[in-house]
């Protein structure tokens, strides 16, 4: 009998696979398939760490003093007996045998399903024995760091997608390569950063359906629906028979959008409307120009500084990234944002104070975003000098996450001047930048009088807006119902900011430049509802570029702005439907 388990769908498309269950812990090891053939040099490799790390345990027990506890010595005799327990020894090898998971992935494959087996264990003692078998596999995990596999395999027979309890964005970026056809996890909220980069990977997903890592096992048959939220296990033949037409169809439905790459981005009535594409790395250019982008309009920088640990990108590695992006943009505009890091894009470091865990009651409303820069001008400058620096290769924006304080506005700038003093005195070239603010707290929009008035241009950050309007913490699943992009304070906050920056025109000379880099940009749904509240430029995964494209293409400004008017106008959800639904057409 098939189980079905609801959650919220932050990534469209089905996907149906085997299931890969893995803790949250372990999703940071390298993930790939080995070339098939090159399974038994992989085993190799496994061997090799199981010697290493048994010559260091040897070497500890020799360097016991003499008057160490008994204890000690017994403690590392049952690490040497792991260390060749055929759970450990034999089926990780068969890990890489049967499946052509690399040694790593192997390794805390079988790590999860042996304490799964220890979790079940009634004798407090032997559950506790876990400890140990994590230890012995974190000493053949450092001891793999040192030698090199060879990616490169391809997946054979049936798709895999992947169960997680949590599954952190950076740990979501090595997912690139494709390995997982789908991802289902526990925990997380629509606009979360894990739920953000599954939309980028452009996979199906589903995030907060609570017990999945609980209730799937390894290697039942999922079917996951990102388009319903939906979560099936052990499907009968005939779900999986119709949910592999749905599969095709939305295939088909794709490749008949890509017929609109080339397509101007104007409406019916003749409005132009700029379409730029959200990426998190300069590989992600190539998805960009794919999808006909314009532009960048948002590029995270952050995820240049994750997983770093105490070996943060300097001067130059940011610089090669950004004149990366630049060039390959060819000309387009690209808006590279400083680093956002905190809340749930820890820097990940591991005892350099800039600690993975999120230790603070409130990590939303810390130290992050512009505040972490500001905390730290030295690191701040490293970023900005080479921002200026990538600015002589093409047109280069520069936009400053989560503003709310003038004094915040005032030190961004000075340190903007600083590096540019210091680059000029270096006799470095440097080029012209544009200087924009996110708005993403609602005090931003009631400061915008005095932001207009120093900045270039204007980003919308909805995720973050509806999180601090609403005070929800959009990571949240068990608020997630109330994470809401259409409150009517929400449509508001983001109706006078679109108009503020147009008014801008009256007393500035200039209307100023305004677009939203949020998820609501990205939704084909809101189009309409953007259009006509007066926003021409949209920022959002390269991946949605085409179904936004769609329906710019069958709009009309003109008769959507009264009918926005009137959405703007209630505040009960019943009017509030019928209005949003006029402006559906
Ligand atoms: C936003 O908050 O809408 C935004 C684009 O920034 P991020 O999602 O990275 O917080
Ligand atoms: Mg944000």
């Amino acid at each position: 009998m098939a189980l079905q388990m609801f959650g919220i769908p932050v990534s469209r498309g089905v996907a149906i696979g085997r299931a890969v269950l893995m803790s949250s812990a372990r999703l940071d090891v390298a993930h790939y398939f080995v070339e098939r053939g090159r399974e038994e040099a992989e085993v190799d490799r496994l061997r090799a760490a199981r010697a290493a790390v048994r010559s260091e345990l040897q070497a500890l027990q020799a360097e016991l003093p003499a008057d160490a506890p008994a204890e000690m010595a017994a403690f590392i005799d049952v690490h040497k007996m792991l260390l060749d327990d055929p759970q450990i020894a034999r089926e990780t090898a068969n890990w890489v045998r049967r499946r052509r998971y690399n040694a790593e992935w192997a390794l805390t494959a079988q790590l999860d399903v042996i304490a799964r087996s220890f979790d079940e264990m009634d004798d407090a003692y032997l559950r506790e024995r876990k400890a140990d078998v994590e230890q012995v596999v974190e000493r053949l995990l450092r001891a793999l760091r040192g030698t090199q596999g060879l990616p490169g395999g391809t997946q054979n027979g049936e798709d895999l997608v992947l169960v997680a309890h949590d599954i952190a964005p950076a740990d979501m970026m090595q997912f690139k390569q494709g390995v997982f056809r789908g991802f289902v996890t526990d925990i997380g909220g629509k606009t979360s950063h894990t739920a953000i980069v599954a939309r980028s990977l452009d996979i199906p997903a589903v995030v907060g359906v609570r017990e999945a890592s609980r209730l799937v096992r390894h290697d039942d048959r999922v079917i996951i629906d990102g388009d319903h939220g939906l979560v099936i296990v052990d499907p009968s033949p005939a779900i999986v028979e119709d949910y592999l037409r749905r599969k095709h169809d939305s295939e088909q439905s794709r490749q008949r959008l890509q017929q609109l790459r080339d397509t101007p981005a104007r409406t019916l009535d003749g409005q132009q409307v700029e379409l730029l594409a959200n990426i998190e790395l300069p590989e992600d250019c190539r998805a960009a120009l794919g999808s006909g982008a314009a532009g960048i309009g948002l590029f995270r920088t952050e995820f240049l500084f994750m997983k770093r640990a105490r070996d943060l990108p300097d001067e130059q590695e940011q610089f090669d990234a950004y004149r990366g992006v630049v060039q390959a943009m060819g000309g387009r505009p690209v808006t590279i944002r400083t680093i956002d890091i905190g809340a749930d894009k820890p820097f990940d470091g591991e005892g350099d104070g800039r600690d993975g865990e999120i230790t603070h009651l409130n990590p939303a409303l810390g130290l992050r975003a512009i505040r972490y820069s500001l905390s730290d001008p030295a690191m701040f400058r490293v970023q900005l000098r080479a921002l200026l620096r990538a600015a002589a290769f093409g047109p280069l924006r520069i936009l400053v996450p989560m503003l709310a304080h003038s004094r915040e506005l005032h030190q961004t700038f000075e340190q903007l001047e600083l590096a540019r003093a210091e680059l000029r005195a270096a006799g470095t070239e440097v080029g012209p930048v544009e200087v924009g603010a996110m708005i993403e707290v609602p005090g931003a929009v009631l400061m915008l009088p005095l932001f207009l008035r120093y900045f270039d241009f204007i980003s919308i950050g909805t995720n973050d807006l509806v999180q601090y309007t609403l005070a929800i913490d959009r990571a949240d699943e068990s608020v997630a119902d109330l994470y809401d992009p259409l409150h009517p304070a929400v449509l508001q906050l983001l109706s006078q900011t679109i108009a503020q920056c147009h008014a801008a025109r009256q007393w500035k000379g200039r209307a100023v430049h305004v677009s939203v880099c949020g998820e609501m940009a990205g939704d084909p749904q809101l189009t309409r509802l953007l259009l006509g509240l007066g926003l021409r430029s949209f920022s959002m995964h390269p991946a949605q570029l085409l179904s936004v494209k769609q329906e710019v293409l069958r709009a009309d400004c003109a008769r959507l702005a009264p009918l926005a008017q009137a959405v703007l106008a209630e505040f009960e959800p019943q009017p509030q439907a019928r209005a949003l639904a006029a402006l559906a057409g």
